[in-house]
C-alpha cells in the first residue's frame, strides 16, 4: 500500500528539541513497513522548532521571531538528523519542500508527481515539509496537516496517517473534557456538525495544527479515495497495526474510491473560504453534468483569481462541487446572476459563458 505518514512538532519535539529516540523508533517503524512492501512518504513538521533551538529562542523572543529564518535554520538540521537515522536502517532520504504555488501550477505539479514516483520506484524515502522560507502568507498551505493531505492525493496514496498528541479524535477536548470519548471510526460521507463542532479547539503550543486543521485534511483525503486515521504520535509501534487496517485511534474512512489525476490536482488548488454560492437551478445543471454558467452564481465568497479552484455551495451551504474558476473573483461579482449573453457588455470582453467548465469541475 502507498500511504502518507505526518509527523507533526508535538510528536518530533520534546521540550522544545528534536527528539531523537522518537524519531528512531519512527525509523525503525517505518523501514519495517517498507521491507513489507508498502511505500511510504513523510510529511515532517519541526523545521521551526529545531531553528528555535539552534538559535536558543524562546517561543515569541522578540529578537528571534521570525519564523522563516528560523524554519531556514531548522529544516537541513532536521533533514540531517532524519538522514543519520534512517540511515542505520538502510533507507536513503530525500528532501522535498513544497508550496501551495508548486500545487496550483499544473506543470510544477505534474513535475513534482513525477519526482515522487521516481523516488517511491527507487525506495527513496521522500520527507516533505512546507518551503516556510519562501512562503508568503499568499502561497502558503498554512499547515502540515492540510499539506499532508495534498501530498497524499499528489501521489494518490491510500492511507493518509496524522500523528498526534492525543489517541485519536474525540468528541470533545479531551483537556477540557475528562469524560470525553474515542471515535473510533468515521464511515458517514458528511462529517457531522457533531464533530466539526467537537473539532474547535485550539492549536498546539508548537505546531499550527490542532484538530480543525486535521479534520479538514481528512476532508480532503477521504474524497480523494484514501482512509485517514488520526493516532497517537507517541506510539510508533502501533503503525504495523494499524497500516494493517486494525482500529488504532480514529480512522475516517475514504468516501469515494481514488479520483482521476485530473481531478486530484484541481482538488489540490482548493483554499479555505473562497467559493461561490449558486441557485437551484445551478444545482440541477450540474449535477446533469453541466458547466456553471455565471447566471446561476448568488453570491461570491473571497478573494480568486482566473485559474484558482473554488468551491461551489449550495443555497443551504453545503458544498457541492469544486472546480477551476473561469472569472477572478471581481469579475464574477460584476457579472453573477447576468445572462451570458450579457458578460460581454458589463467587462467588455469575455472568457465564455461557463463560470466553471464542466472539464474543471470535480463533484463532490
Ligand atoms: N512547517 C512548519 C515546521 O516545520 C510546521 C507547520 C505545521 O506543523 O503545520 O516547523
Amino acid at each position: 500500500m502507498r500511504l502518507v505518514l505526518k509527523l507533526g512538532s508535538s510528536t518530533v519535539t520534546r521540550d522544545g528539541v528534536l527528539d531523537a529516540p522518537r524519531l528512531i523508533d519512527y525509523a525503525r517503524a517505518i523501514s519495517t513497513l517498507r521491507d513489507a512492501g508498502h511505500q511510504l512518504v513523510l510529511v515532517s513538521s519541526g523545521a521551526v522548532a529545531a531553528g528555535r533551538a539552534a538559535m536558543r529562542a524562546q517561543a515569541n523572543d522578540p529578537v528571534v521571531v521570525n519564523k522563516q529564518m528560523l524554519a531556514a535554520i531548522g529544516q537541513p538540521r532536521l533533514m540531517a538528523l532524519y538522514g543519520e537515522l534512517f540511515g542505520h536502517y538502510g533507507l536513503t532520504v530525500a528532501q522535498v519542500l513544497l508550496t501551495r504555488a508548486d500545487l496550483d501550477d499544473r506543470r510544477r505539479y505534474l513535475n513534482a508527481r513525477n519526482t515522487f514516483e521516481a523516488m517511491l520506484a527507487a525506495g527513496v524515502l521522500p520527507i516533505v515539509n512546507e518551503n516556510d522560507t519562501v512562503a508568503t502568507e499568499e502561497i502558503r498551505v498554512g499547515d502540515n496537516d492540510q499539506l499532508s493531505a495534498l501530498v497524499c492525493s499528489l501521489v494518490d496514496a491510500r492511507l493518509l496517517v496524522l500523528m498526534t498528541d492525543q489517541t485519536g479524535f474525540f468528541d470533545a477536548n479531551p483537556r477540557t473534557h475528562p469524560d470525553a470519548r474515542l471515535i473510533e471510526r468515521v464511515d458517514d460521507a458528511e462529517i457531522s456538525a457533531t464533530i466539526w463542532a467537537a473539532a474547535g479547539g485550539g492549536a498546539g503550543a508548537l505546531g499550527t495544527g490542532g484538530m480543525l486543521t486535521k479534520l479538514k485534511a481528512a476532508e480532503i483525503a477521504r474524497r480523494n479515495g484514501a482512509d485517514v486515521v488520526i493516532a497517537d504520535g507517541r506510539a510508533p509501534e502501533q503503525l504495523d497495526a494499524l497500516v494493517r487496517g486494525e482500529s488504532v485511534g480514529t480512522r475516517f474512512c475514504a468516501t469515494a474510491p481514488s479520483r482521476d489525476a485530473r481531478s486530484r490536482y484541481i482538488l489540490a488548488g482548493l483554499r479555505d473560504g473562497v467559493g461561490v454560492r449558486v441557485d437551484a437551478g445551478a444545482v440541477d445543471a450540474l449535477r446533469a453534468g453541466k458547466s456553471l454558467l455565471g447566471v446561476g452564481v448568488r453570491a461570491v465568497d473571497g478573494e480568486f483569481d482566473r485559474g484558482d479552484t473554488v468551491a461551489v455551495h449550495d443555497a443551504d451551504s453545503r458544498v457541492i462541487a469544486r472546480g477551476i474558476a473561469n472569472y477572478g473573483a471581481d469579475e464574477l461579482r460584476r457579472i453573477a446572476g447576468k445572462r451570458s449573453s450579457d458578460v460581454a457588455a458589463v467587462l467588455g470582453y469575455d472568457f465564455g459563458p461557463e463560470f466553471i467548465h464542466r472539464n474543471d469541475l470535480v463533484m463532490w
